[in-house]
């Protein structure tokens, strides 16, 4: 019968060869440990934190930097990733600021483009002598009022008023000295007015008066006010004037008794001013007074 025995030596060279492969195990585990530990903290935590920078960078947070002084190439990635961050941060701030400045910039040229707007607004609208509205404004003025009256079934009182003698009063006295009266007058005119009444210089020495909701008994009564008004009133050299005093001529006419338009309210004006002229001037006439022709 054939036997197989192990003797001594070989049995304690099989328990040298297992110790060996399970030493030559844990070495290479501790091994495979360290090399792990160093690869971490060499690469990959430098990495991850340098992926946690970017992310806070490109979410807005431009101060965000990673600091990682390793000396080898990770670091020095992240030595130029830093100094690309701030470069980027400096660009964007130097930029807010430019675009703050030409804002700011802007904000003040609207501001000037109103004003000079507001003030061509102004001068479109204005008289320059007398600083009382001109005519065309006063047209577009009594063309709304007609259709607001219309509308509004409201009646309105307009007032046409012409100095008398005037040439007389350039002629003896100079055309600067009838500018300053032509001044003095437009004042005297709109003291004597409510502030929602529309004064305008109608031509040379012409005045007009739009007397909102107003109809011919107040509108009428303005008028006298008015006569009364300028001609108790001491203006500089009046005194050459014939009667000694400077006086006013007026015509009344009212919407929508006297016209259909307000082109022909301002013809109806001229004609009773024109009867007040004839009937020897410092005087209103109404319209509807004049002898029906
Ligand atoms: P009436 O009583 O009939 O109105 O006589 P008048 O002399 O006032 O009328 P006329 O139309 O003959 O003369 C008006 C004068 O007004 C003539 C013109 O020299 C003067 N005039 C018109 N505009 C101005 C102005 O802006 N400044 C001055 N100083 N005079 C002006
Ligand atoms: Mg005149
Ligand atoms: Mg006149």
């Amino acid at each position: 019968k054939a036997g197989f025995a192990l003797t001594p030596m070989e049995l304690r060279l099989a328990a040298n060869r297992e110790r060996t492969i399970l030493t030559s195990l844990a070495v290479s585990l501790v091994v495979a440990l360290i090399a792990f530990a160093v690869l971490s903290m060499l690469v990959i935590r430098p990495v991850l934190s340098m992926e946690e920078m970017a992310r806070r960078f490109g979410g807005g947070d431009l101060r965000a930097r990673v600091s990682i002084d390793t000396g080898d190439e990770i670091g020095c990635l992240a030595v130029q990733l830093n100094a690309m961050a701030r470069q980027l941060e400096t660009y964007t701030s130097s930029l807010e600021k430019l675009v703050h400045e030409r804002t700011a910039e802007l904000v003040g040229a609207n501001a000037k483009l109103l004003d000079v707007n507001a003030q061509l607004d102004k001068l479109a609208k204005t008289d320059g002598l007398t600083g009382l509205f001109n005519r065309r404004y006063f047209m577009d003025k009594l063309g709304f009022e007609v259709r607001r009256s219309d509308r509004n079934k409201r009646s309105f009182s307009l007032v046409l008023l012409d100095v008398d003698h005037f040439k007389q009063f350039n002629d003896t006295h100079g055309h600067p000295a009838g500018d300053e009266l032509l001044q003095r007058l437009a004042t005297l005119v709109e003291l004597n007015l409510r502030s929602i009444d529309v004064v305008a210089r109608y031509g040379g020495e012409e005045f007009v008066v739009l007397l909102y909701d107003t109809g011919p008994d107040e509108g009428t009564r303005v008028a006298e006010k008015l006569r009364r008004a300028v001609a108790e009133q001491s203006f500089a050299h009046a005194e050459t004037q014939p009667g000694g005093r400077l006086t006013i001529s007026m015509g009344v006419a009212f919407y929508p008794q006297d016209a259909k338009d307000g082109a022909s309210l301002v013809e109806a004006a001229d004609r009773a001013l024109y009867g007040s002229k004839a009937a020897g001037r410092n005087r209103a006439t109404r319209f509807d007074a004049l002898p029906q022709t």
